[in-house]
């Protein structure tokens, strides 16, 4: 996807390979594997130090976990440690949001900010986005700009009182009307992280790494 955008694609693997990139992909796949193994090969403080000074990241799907401040239910390792992420995009993800694999799905979304598909005389065209195993945005910082958002229907149920004021029961609610529908980010930016819930490079959609690489030139 990145050749075919007109840059040079490297793996990162190495501390070495990292000093020699100018942005860095945290790819999809399954967080608590990258976490472990980037710190085993020690590349995980490298690559916070290089969040830290501003180098352009894009991170789909495990790599949007991974970019996230906070997880809202981290996994846990033997010792009952949570599993941990570089950091730098004020947001609270929720793994495996949209449920298991079996629930993967796909859908089209409004993005915003994205040029119009260069095979297509239409502008704006909506981006088909490929949700496996997906992550949701449950909170952004004031920093941070939704990009993309999808309508889910969810429980309500931790808004329902257990009992109203004076200790009276509280009225039960009908069951269909303890689930509401509401919208979680699933695109988002802040200033040169840049984190989608989906994998748009699965469906040969290429605006959302044109727009990485325009950030990388500092174009976008
Ligand atoms: N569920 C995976 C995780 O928590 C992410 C899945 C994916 O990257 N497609 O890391």
């Amino acid at each position: 996807m990145i050749e075919s955008c007109g840059a040079t694609a490297v793996p990162v693997r190495r501390p070495a390979e990292l000093a020699a990139v100018d942005g860095l992909i945290l790819p999809g796949g399954e967080s608590t594997t990258i976490d472990k193994l980037t710190r085993m090969f020690g590349l995980a403080e490298p690559i916070k130090e290089r969040i830290a000074v501003g180098m352009p990241v894009y991170g789909s799907c495990a790599g949007m976990i991974l970019l996230a401040n906070d997880i809202a239910d981290p996994a846990l390792d033997r010792n009952g440690a949570p599993q941990q992420t570089f950091g730098g995009l004020d947001i609270t993800v929720r793994r495996n949001a949209f449920g298991r694999q079996r629930e993967s799905f796909e859908t089209d979304l409004d993005f915003a900010g994205l040029d119009a598909n260069p095979d297509t005389a239409e502008p704006r065209e909506p981006v088909h986005a490929v949700f496996i195993r997906a992550p949701w945005v449950e909170r952004t910082g004031s920093a941070v700009d939704v990009l993309a958002s999808v309508r889910v229907i969810a429980p309500a149920a931790e808004r329902e009182p257990a009992l109203v004021a004076g200790g009276a029961p509280a009225a039960r609610l009908a069951p269909a009307a303890r689930i509401e529908e509401t919208t979680r980010a699933v695109a988002v930016r802040s200033g040169n992280l840049l984190a989608t819930s989906f994998h748009p490079e699965v469906t040969g959609e290429r605006r959302v790494h044109e727009l990485f690489i325009r950030m990388i030139r500092g174009e976008a």
